[in-house]
């Protein structure tokens, strides 16, 4: 039999190796801008049109490329970062693999400008898909330019298969974030559709933290620094009652590069034990600084995971670290019992049962508290009863109600004569059917209610909303700012009112009927949360994610005592849903139990 092995030619191996280390257009931002930083570039500038999806540009005042390193950068495991294998325990640069430029070229139009500095004429090169269109001497500055146009143009699937421009943006910002934190020297600029979202000075780490996330973070800092033979920790943590109800605000970086550490996660998080109530998560900056030998970082193309040599010590100092530091600081509660509480101000622990933080969802709303009134604005659609009518048919509801209400006594503490519904440790709707007994889990069912109520809203677009009293102001970071522009509209299109979008600050005039005001900020914040981690990724838009999250935010917990007329509502309207049996995120609502299930239970 004849042979069947060949070589891939160069621009099918290329477009491959593309595949792993170009996902979306931030992939291009971090593997641009690291080539940045490794050039020694004090400025640089990264532009993006449509979510990257038209252009992203990344400017340089770096050493720049000769002409024939600006033809070779494109090549595969072209590289001048490292030149054998021993190098690679040794490393001090980003990229060190030689794909990064292979692999963008390979399913982009890209136009590269550079030039160094002890040359006065400068080389510019087009390649599209892996062929080169043009290289020519041209004049320009000192640094290199590199635009990519029209990711993945050649590979239609890949490029159908991007998220929104919200969403895709949320990746990029994500990216320019952490490489602005790991570099606070360095200044950078970044303009999305040529608007500017950052526009940072070189600075000190806590100047770059507070420039990236808001003023208000400076006074939230707690500095962290230890030496200690195996490992150097610098950065910040925020104070405990700053927590976030979203893990969003928390970077690692091992020498300077960003890396994803579930392990030392749990290390700083254990650090904050007591402090930090159910759900709450700290907010870190930390820069762990290891000898290169200790660690692995050849483990993922692109590189967010990595390998130490000594995880379990570097645990334990992680945790005293920092347990140490919130104790410095009056953060954590102090061992001397006889100091005035007033000393340890603002942080009075004495008083407080455990540190609870301040924003917090008041545990005892009842949407359907307020809906007497709000039914008569909100248009909530004309209930169909069909679903429900079908599981009671043909019960004589008169009898089912003698029999539960002899039993009822003994069984149920808290219903009322003629109720279809009991309500049991107030979690479970109990109600008898035609075929025996139905159990519905309260929290599950109403997130059912809303999210469908959401997503009627949002695309009918015409829900109530209510005037404040006074304007709401609440503080973002930039980017969550740019966020909320993005989804401005469909906010508007549930009932918010915004009264205008500032820098770093919102102010908003009308919220939906169905919100308390008291809501809002953790609303928002966990709306623009979910957005970011485009949590499920079953949803078939944004639309979806929003609906889900407020549902999730706003439907009745689990502990909430609901009364007679609130438990049929809630029966009622579950049941005149599309998919009354699932939650949006796919969990059972409601279960059944035959009465022949029953029966048998009596027959042993
Ligand atoms: P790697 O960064 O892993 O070496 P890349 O494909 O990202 O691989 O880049 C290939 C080479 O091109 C780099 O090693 C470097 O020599 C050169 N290069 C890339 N970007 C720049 C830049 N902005 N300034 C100067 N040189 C660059
Ligand atoms: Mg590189």
């Amino acid at each position: 039999m004849s042979d069947i092995i060949q070589l891939l030619p160069d621009h099918v191996a290329n477009q491959i190796a593309a595949g792993e280390v170009v996902q979306r257009p931030a992939s291009v931002v971090k593997e641009l801008l690291e080539n940045a930083i490794d050039a020694n570039a004090t400025d640089i500038k990264l532009l993006i049109k449509e979510a990257g999806k038209l252009l992203i540009q990344v400017i340089d005042n770096g050493k720049g490329m000769s002409q024939t390193d600006a033809r070779l950068s494109f090549e595969r495991h072209a590289t001048s970062k490292i030149k054998k294998a021993e190098d690679l325990f040794n490393l001090h640069t980003k990229g060190f693999r030689g794909e990064a430029l292979a692999s963008i070229a390979a399913i982009a139009h890209v136009e590269l400008k550079t030039k160094q500095e002890n040359t006065d004429l400068g080389t510019s090169i087009k390649i599209e898909g892996s062929s080169l269109v043009s290289q020519e001497t041209i004049a320009t500055t000192t640094g290199t330019s590199i635009a990519v146009k029209n990711l993945f143009y050649n590979i239609p699937a890949r490029r159908n298969f991007l998220k929104s421009n919200t969403i895709e943006t949320r990746h990029i910002v994500n990216e320019f974030q952490r490489v602005a934190l790991a570099h606070p020297t360095i200044s950078f600029s970044f303009y999305h559709n040529e608007s500017e979202i950052y526009n940072l000075v070189s600075s000190n780490l806590r100047q770059r933290i507070v420039a990236i996330l808001g003023k208000k973070t400076n006074e939230k800092l707690v500095p962290i620094n230890e030496v200690t033979d195996v490992v150097e920790i610098n950065g910040f943590v925020t104070k405990p009652e700053f927590a976030k109800k979203k893990r969003g605000e928390q970077f690692f970086f091992v020498n300077n590069r960003f890396i994803k550490n579930a392990y030392l996660n749990h290390a700083v998080t254990s650090a904050f034990e007591k402090l930090l109530s159910g759900g709450y998560y700290p907010t870190y900056f930390l820069f762990l600084t290891v000898p290169t030998k200790s660690i692995d970082i050849n483990i993922h193309p692109t590189k967010t995971e990595i390998k130490f040599d000594d995880e379990k010590t570097l645990y334990a100092i992680l945790r005293s670290t920092i347990k140490h530091s919130l104790g410095q600081y009056n953060v954590a509660p102090v061992l001397d019992f006889e100091r005035s509480a007033s000393f340890d101000t603002p942080y009075e622990f004495k008083n407080k049962k455990s540190s609870t933080p301040k924003v917090q969802v008041d545990p005892n709303f009842n949407p359907f508290k307020s809906e007497e009134k709000s039914t008569l604005k909100y248009p909530y659609k004309k209930e169909n009863t069909s679903k429900w009518e079908s599981l009671y048919t043909g019960i004589n509801v008169d009898n089912i109600e003698v029999e539960s209400e002899t039993i009822n006594s003994a069984l149920f503490s808290e219903t009322s004569s003629n109720s279809k519904t009991y309500q049991i440790h107030n979690k479970y709707i109990v109600s008898s059917i035609k075929s025996g007994i139905v159990y519905i889990n309260q929290n599950l069912a109403h997130q059912r209610i809303l999210y469908e109520e959401f997503l009627e809203n949002i695309t009918v677009k015409e829900a109530m909303s209510q005037q404040l009293l006074f304007p709401l102001e609440i503080s973002f970071n930039k980017s969550d700012i740019e966020l909320i522009k993005n989804i401005k509209e469909d906010l508007e299109n549930i009932g918010f009112l915004f009264d205008r979008i500032l820098d770093d600050t919102i102010i908003i005039k009308g919220i939906p009927v169905t919100i308390v005001e008291s809501q809002i900020t953790i609303i928002i914040e966990q709306l623009l949360e979910d957005i970011k981690n485009d949590v499920p990724e079953t949803s078939f838009s944004q639309l979806d994610i929003m609906s889900k999250s407020l549902a999730k935010t706003l439907a009745i917990k689990t502990g909430n005592k609901l009364d007679l007329r609130e438990q049929e509502e809630l029966v009622n309207k579950l049941f005149s849903c599309k998919q009354p049996d699932l939650s949006p995120f796919g969990k059972t609502t409601f279960v059944t139990i035959n009465i022949d299930e029953i029966d048998r239970k009596f027959n042993n």
